[in-house]
């Protein structure tokens, strides 16, 4: 359900509720139930993979999440998965085989950077990171056996927003498969397939679910590629949950409520930072300080709730404002209703040596915040307080 009587496209907040839902509702319930069974009555299907069995996704819960999900990507078909790593990975393996070549984005979400550059190569599979603001270097790697290519909407921490419309022409030149991680921007943000990307992934323990209460993840594209990766993941097992489907269902209904929030409370924070003396640079794309905000306020309707900045008295002061902050927890994910922060330093990018960190502006006071939907007041009263002690 995307058009209304009159063909009007309804909007991203009556799709995240109404896309999806099944017609006529299933017992009159307006709140699709959970449906606790592995396993569904045969009707005689011609195949395996249609057959009514929990693992292979295609429970009452799966198909009303596969179309709601699609919906708010503007995609043909979607698939949803055990977490973002195995949409990630299952959509990576369903796409390339031994042999093949990827090119990548660097600077990629750790995870799926120790995917690509550890296991991949185990299977066959080789890689060059390149760099979304040079299109020259990505014709130097290309190679005659290159099949896709991997980007992120944003980069986590420093909030980067890369070339991406060129980043699908150059796919549609040379036949590559265009594939995207939009977990930071979410689709109230952004919709990578209306720029051109065939595969849109998504970490939905995020913004899409939106609680803090679940893993879950998320393949969409057009029918072939995401029944490819469908065929991949009935075999690889990382099927979501029902009870996981039924709170992901639940928190895309108020989607485009909390990320509109988490959007004006970031750009409120991130000009709070900003003018701080305490702080020597903010990483926001919606300040118009940010290296990438013209090419982001092109793209992108809001910013996100993700930033970062640097404290000035490095990795003391931003142990010492972390603490100091009261309706801030320290933890590491993003996209819930609650304020996070996390040292990156010290978390995500721990693995990374100090000069390599420090060469890509990730030194040891940048403090990461997943900003929640708490009153924005509130929050400004806290930084203020935590950055006058
Ligand atoms: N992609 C991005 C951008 C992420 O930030 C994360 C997790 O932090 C993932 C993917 C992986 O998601 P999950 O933890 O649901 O497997």
């Amino acid at each position: 359900m995307s058009t209304n009587n009159a063909g009007r496209k309804l909007s991203l907040e009556t799709r995240a509720i109404h896309a999806g839902e099944p017609s006529p509702r299933i017992g009159g319930a307006i709140t699709l139930p959970i449906f606790q069974s592995s396993t569904y009555e045969s009707t005689r299907e011609d195949n395996y993979h249609a057959i009514p069995y929990l693992r292979l996704n295609n429970s009452p819960n799966h198909l009303s999440l596969h179309a709601k999900l699609a919906d708010l990507e503007c995609t043909e078909a979607g698939l949803v998965t055990a977490s973002g790593m195995a949409a990630i990975t299952t959509a990576l393996l369903s796409v390339l085989k031994a042999g093949d070549h990827l090119l990548v984005q660097s600077g990629l979400y750790g995870g799926t950077h120790t995917f690509i550059t550890h296991d991949l190569p185990q299977l066959g599979v080789s890689f060059d990171f390149v760099d979304l603001n040079d299109p020259g270097e990505w014709q130097t790697k290309l190679r005659s056996n290159t099949r896709a290519f991997y980007a992120e909407s944003m980069t986590n921490p420093l909030l980067t927003v890369g070339d991406l419309p060129a980043v699908v022409d150059f796919c549609r030149e040379n036949d590559l498969v265009s594939m995207i991680d939009n977990t930071l921007a979410s689709p109230v943000n952004f919709q990578p397939a209306t720029i051109g990307f065939d595969l849109v992934l998504h970490s939905c323990t995020k913004y899409l679910n939106g609680h803090s209460d679940i893993v879950a993840g998320a393949i969409l594209g057009n029918e072939e590629h995401v029944q490819a990766a469908k065929l991949k993941l009935d075999h690889y097992g990382a099927t979501l949950d029902p009870h996981a489907c039924f709170l992901l269902q639940r928190g895309i209904k108020t989607l485009s409520l909390r990320v509109n929030k988490q959007n004006s409370n970031a750009m409120a924070v991130a000009r709070l930072l900003e003018k701080h003396p305490k702080v020597t640079k903010v990483n926001y794309a919606g300040l118009p300080s940010h290296v990438d905000h013209h090419r982001a306020s092109k793209l992108f309707r809001g910013y996100g709730g993700l930033l970062s900045f640097d404290h000035c008295e490095g990795s003391l002061g931003a142990h010492q404002l972390i603490d100091r902050l009261n309706l801030v927890t320290e933890a590491v994910s993003l996209g819930g209703t609650e304020t996070l922060a996390t040292i990156p330093a010290e978390s995500s990018h721990a693995g990374v040596s100090e000069a390599e960190r420090n060469a890509i502006g990730i030194g040891s006071g940048l403090v990461r915040l997943a900003i929640g939907i708490e009153g924005e007041q509130d929050l400004l009263d806290d930084f203020t307080q935590a950055l006058s002690n």
